[in-house]
């Protein structure tokens, strides 16, 4: 058994404190919002009165937090009370650069470090299925894989501080872009006369193929599962999407990578929020490729 503490338990960071405290952790959460903290009471998570509390003889400390100036707060506040050799894993997808200041803050005090965001949403968080992408040192990873297991299926290192934030933006900006090339064909298909299931079987077995087909079919009836057949409730909200694709044009920028097709479903993304459209499904885009937003 590990001591845990938990910061931020909104809707990714309560099914995961969950499931930590399922796989037998002492888990203490902290978040800002009452309500959060009460809905994490319910699953056996402890609530501290604040993040201070909560790290009291914790091993290990998660954040999960909206963006990099929450999480730099955060751990410029609690990696000074860390127990020697705690282990800190941020776990928020943030800005490569704000992960390596986190690195650096904890190297600085002798604490081990992970940014170890992640990939699978809400759904994924909750079944303890979770792909995390790992930056850090061999010995920071090492201790951390076996608590991360508890929330995930795949646990990758990517390599050093920052490597996990880089290979989260650098799948998302793609997911982004074929999402919305997925939409343009399905909305071309159907001017066309094609059924969706037609394109469906094609598309889904020829080499336009890929996740956000066969996964996560942005028109109803073809994939059952996928937000296209319930009204678009995410899933994955079009304003975390629009989050990704502006982390990945900041990164591109600052390492002077040409990202053209990043750059473009960027914008996209931002007309789709600009429509009010922001607490939708990602796959929802296909309404503004329609002409219909
Ligand atoms: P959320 O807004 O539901 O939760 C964030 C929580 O952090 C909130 O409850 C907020 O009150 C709390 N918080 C902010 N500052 C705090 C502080 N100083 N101390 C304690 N609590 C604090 O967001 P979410 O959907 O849970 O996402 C969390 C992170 O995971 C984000 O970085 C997001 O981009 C990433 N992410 C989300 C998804 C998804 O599908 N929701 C998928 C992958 C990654």
């Amino acid at each position: 058994m590990t001591t845990i503490a938990f910061i931020g338990l909104g809707n990714m960071g309560a099914p995961m404190a969950a499931n930590l405290v399922k796989a037998g952790h002492a888990t203490r959460g902290f978040d800002l919002v009452e309500s959060a903290c009460a809905a994490a009471a319910k699953s056996g998570v402890a609530i501290a009165k604040s993040g201070a509390e909560a790290l009291e003889g914790a091993d290990v400390v998660v954040t999960m937090l909206p963006a990099g100036k929450h999480v730099l707060s955060a751990w410029s506040e609690l990696a000074p009370r860390a127990a020697k050799g705690a282990l800190l894993i941020d776990s928020s997808t943030i800005d490569v650069e704000s992960s390596r200041k986190a690195h650096a803050l904890a190297k600085e005090l002798g604490l081990l470090s992970l940014d170890a965001p992640v990939s699978g949403g809400v759904g994924g968080a909750s079944a303890g299925t979770l792909t995390f992408m790992c930056g850090g040192d061999e010995a920071a990873f090492a201790a951390a894989k076996p608590v991360l297991e508890n929330m995930g299926k795949r646990v990758v290192h990517c390599g050093g501080a920052g490597a996990g934030q880089a290979a989260k933006i650098c799948n998302n900006m793609l997911l982004g872009a074929t999402m919305i090339a997925t939409c343009e064909a399905f909305a071309l298909g159907e001017k066309l006369g094609l059924s969706h299931q037609s394109l469906f079987d094609v598309v889904s077995t020829s080499s336009g193929q890929s996740w956000s087909t066969t996964s996560y079919c942005p028109v109803p009836g073809p994939v059952p599962a996928a937000p296209s057949n319930s009204g678009y409730k995410p899933g994955f909200a079009s304003a975390l999407m629009l989050k990704d694709l502006k982390l990945a044009q900041e990164a591109a920028i600052s390492v002077g990578a040409t990202t053209p097709m990043g750059a473009l479903a960027a914008q996209l993304y931002a007309m789709h929020n600009a429509g009010g459209e922001g607490g939708a499904d990602f796959s929802a885009i296909i309404q503004l490729l329609r002409g219909k937003l």
